[in-house]
């Protein structure tokens, strides 16, 4: 699964192109703008074929990013204790990469607040396909957003707004 925004056009043509390599994978592209939905169809029509000189900033950003994030897919679920795990455990991205006055609601908190519940089961963990520990994923992102967003929120929300803003950081 590819997730997230690609904005450089020689890496959108890899992307493509990794996609394209598996016959029984559909890609669900996500477009905001026309020129973009004009883009994808022009790599239907030519299909860009991935080579090594895509694949070095493939092999680059896996190596930076790494592999252990989490997809959302929620295969990991139902949790025993009522844990939301696929937006838990992604909080610290979201909380990054949208405006993060969406995600300081009291449900969003409440959400967040049982994470203190997790008995430590490893059911998540047993059913994640792409091999998580997601307990120990599940407490690095709760520890962030109550560390983090709620005490900044609550002492200046603008400059929290400002902060975790994409438009305004670079995170
Ligand atoms: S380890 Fe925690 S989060 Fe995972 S299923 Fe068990 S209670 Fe839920
Ligand atoms: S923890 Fe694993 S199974 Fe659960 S949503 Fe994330 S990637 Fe999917």
């Amino acid at each position: 699964m590819i997730e997230g925004l690609i904005s450089d056009m020689g890496f959108k043509a890899a992307a493509y192109a990794c996609i394209a390599q598996f016959d029984n994978v559909i890609p669900v592209w996500g477009v905001q703008r026309e020129w973009e939905l004009d883009e994808f169809i022009g790599y239907s029509d030519d299909p860009p074929i991935l080579n090594q000189k895509m694949r070095e900033p493939i092999e680059r950003d896996l190596n930076e990013l790494g592999k252990e994030f989490c997809r959302g897919c929620g295969y990991c679920l139902p949790c025993p204790a009522g844990i939301d795990i696929p937006n838990a455990v992604r909080m610290s991205l979201m909380i990054r990469r949208a405006p993060v006055l969406v995600y300081l609601n009291d449900d969003c908190m409440e959400k967040m607040n049982n994470v203190d519940r997790c008995v430590q089961c490893n059911q998540c963990k047993s059913r994640c396909p792409y091999g998580l520990d997601t307990p120990v994923l599940l407490m690095v992102s709760w520890i962030d957003y109550k560390t983090v967003v709620p005490p900044l929120h609550a002492h200046d929300p603008i400059k929290t707004f400002v902060l975790f803003c994409p438009i305004f950081s670079n995170a």
